[in-house]
């Protein structure tokens, strides 16, 4: 990666084809930053960075994580690793490989290189918690054998790690842990709730509800989740985190049901399937460090980004 210009900067996305990753891309290029995106291309794809190929400041590479990797950057977002159970549990062991040798693979890159390095960690690591809102000092509910371990252990394991280059090495580090983000690009069959009822419900068949619907989710927009994690990787090296990133505003799963159904017009009914096992009951973001670390607030209410997320389906066909 030569830069382009003595000023801007050259990042490196990793899982940059995915969801997220493909928003942050995006947001990096618009601001000036030189934007070298790695994915193997696992849940992520090529049309979710289609518009910025071929764009000057921005290149592509398929790579898997878990080889190592030899580039110049002077800053890493590391977002790769399947984030949906059904993705995640396709290949348990893969899905822990991603996360562990993952992130020792790309804090090398940052020992080496120096570049400044941000682990996108989870809400998941807090498990099915005890505690409730989850504050970042909470440790967590995590049941380390069931089917969501592979996910949870694995980025538990990624902050261990993080944590460890960071006292060791000296090694400039933060660690975001999102909850439950959702938006357009979310892939249309990846079993997360927000994607999953809105193409039910475009497409008239029953509206999956795990269990009675009273467990709660916070459901953070896209936009808002990027905003916060752009304005924590400029933050001072001190500033390490684990910080919360997410939307506070709490709903139960049976709410969200009822109003992607009147959001969308839809005359599908609500069908009630078992609740998967290790199912947290609860979650929501305590979010108190972030609004005072970066001066940052969640501004697009569920009902807003729902609407953006049911035209972003309804144009790609659930494609
Ligand atoms: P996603 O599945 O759309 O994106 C993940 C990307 O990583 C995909 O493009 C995939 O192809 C790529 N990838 C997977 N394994 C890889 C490997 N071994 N090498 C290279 N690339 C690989 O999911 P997302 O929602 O965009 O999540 C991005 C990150 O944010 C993940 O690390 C996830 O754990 C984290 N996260 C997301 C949420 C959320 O609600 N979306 C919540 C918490 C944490
Ligand atoms: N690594 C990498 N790119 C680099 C530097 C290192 O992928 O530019 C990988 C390398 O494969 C190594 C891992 O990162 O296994 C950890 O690197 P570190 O320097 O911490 O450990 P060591 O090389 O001593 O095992
Ligand atoms: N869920 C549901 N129907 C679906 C998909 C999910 O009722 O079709 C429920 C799921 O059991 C969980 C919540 O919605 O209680 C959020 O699930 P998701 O997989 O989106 O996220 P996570 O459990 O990882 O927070």
């Amino acid at each position: 990666m030569v830069k382009l210009r003595s000023d801007s900067r050259r990042v490196l996305v990793t899982g940059g084809a995915g969801f997220l990753g493909s928003h942050l891309c995006e947001r990096l290029i618009d601001r000036g930053d030189e934007v070298l995106c790695v994915d193997n291309y696992f849940t992520g794809a090529r049309r979710n960075v289609a518009h910025l190929m071929g764009h000057p400041q921005f290149e592509m590479l398929r790579h898997d994580v878990t080889f190592p990797l030899y580039v110049e950057t002077d800053a890493i977002f590391n977002l790769a690793c399947p984030a949906s159970p059904v993705h995640y549990q396709f290949d348990p062991v893969q899905t822990t490989k991603t996360s562990v040798h993952g992130a020792i693979n790309m804090l090398g890159l940052a020992k080496r290189t120096g570049a400044t390095i941000l682990q996108a960690s989870t809400s998941e690591v807090y498990g099915d918690p005890s505690v409730h809102p989850q504050p970042e000092e909470y440790w967590g509910n995590v049941n380390p054998i069931g089917p969501r371990a592979c996910y949870d252990e694995g980025k538990r394991c990624a902050e261990t790690l993080f944590f460890d280059y960071n006292r060791q090495f000296n090694l400039p580090i933060k660690v975001v842990r999102i909850f439950n983000t959702y938006g357009p690009r979310m892939h249309p069959n990846d079993g997360r709730v927000v994607s999953n009822f809105i193409v039910q419900a475009l497409k008239g068949e029953p509206i999956t509800l795990y269990g009675d619907g009273s467990q709660t989710r916070s459901f953070c927009y896209v936009d808002d989740l990027i905003d916060a994690m752009v304005r924590f990787m400029d933050t001072a090296p001190e500033h390490t985190g684990p910080l919360n990133i997410g939307n506070p505003g709490e709903f139960t799963i049976l709410e969200l049901a009822e109003l992607v159904i009147a959001m969308t017009g839809s005359r599908s009914r609500i069908e009630h399937k078992p609740l998967p096992q290790d199912d947290p009951k609860q979650r929501r973001p305590d979010i108190a460090k972030a609004r005072t670390l970066l001066d940052w607030e969640p501004r697009v209410p569920l009902r807003d980004g729902l609407e953006r997320t049911i035209a972003y389906f309804r144009k790609t066909a659930f494609a």
